[in-house]
C-alpha cells in the first residue's frame, strides 16, 4: 500500500511582472513554504533564495526549459502543488511552454494556483497536511 508524506513538493513559478507578487506571498507563508520542499525555475527560485531565505531547487529559468522541467517532475508524480503566476498582460516568447504546464497540470490533477487568492486558499488548505490525500500526491 503506498504511504504518504505530509512534506509535500511545491513547485513555484513566476513571471518577470508577477515576481514580486511571488516574493510578498512567499514572505507570509515562509514559515508554512520551509515545511516543504521546493522546486522552482531559475529566476525566480533564486529570489526566493535571496529575498526570503528559502530552501529551494533552482531548474533552468522558465524560457531556458525551466517550465518544461517542470512538466516533467509533474508527469512523474514529483509534484504535489504547482503556485504559477503567470503574466495575463505581457506576451510571454515561451508561451507554448506555459500553455504545456497548464495543461499538463490539469492532466495530473495538481493542484494549481495561477493567481494570489487562490494561493492562500491552497497553503491553508487542511489537505497540505492530509495522510491519505488520494490526489496527485506522494508516489512513494
Ligand atoms: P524564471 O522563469 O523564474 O526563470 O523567470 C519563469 C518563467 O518565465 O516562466
Amino acid at each position: 500500500m503506498t504511504t504518504r508524506r505530509s512534506r509535500r513538493r511545491i513547485a513555484l513559478v513566476a513571471h518577470d511582472h508577477k515576481k514580486a507578487d511571488l516574493i510578498e506571498w512567499a514572505e507570509f507563508n515562509r514559515g508554512t513554504l520551509a515545511r516543504h520542499n521546493l522546486v522552482a525555475t531559475g529566476t525566480t527560485g533564486r529570489m526566493l533564495q535571496a529575498q526570503v531565505g528559502l530552501d529551494v531547487k533552482c531548474l533552468q529559468s522558465g524560457p531556458l526549459g525551466g517550465d518544461m522541467q517542470l512538466g516533467a517532475l509533474i508527469t512523474e508524480g514529483d509534484i504535489d502543488l504547482l503556485v504559477f503566476f503567470w503574466d495575463p498582460l505581457e506576451p510571454q516568447p515561451h508561451d507554448p511552454d506555459v500553455r504545456a504546464l497548464l495543461r499538463i497540470a490539469v492532466v495530473y490533477n495538481t493542484p494549481t494556483a495561477c493567481n494570489r487568492a487562490t494561493a492562500d486558499y491552497l497553503i491553508s488548505s487542511p489537505l497540505l497536511a492530509a495522510a491519505d490525500y488520494p490526489g496527485a500526491l506522494h508516489k512513494d
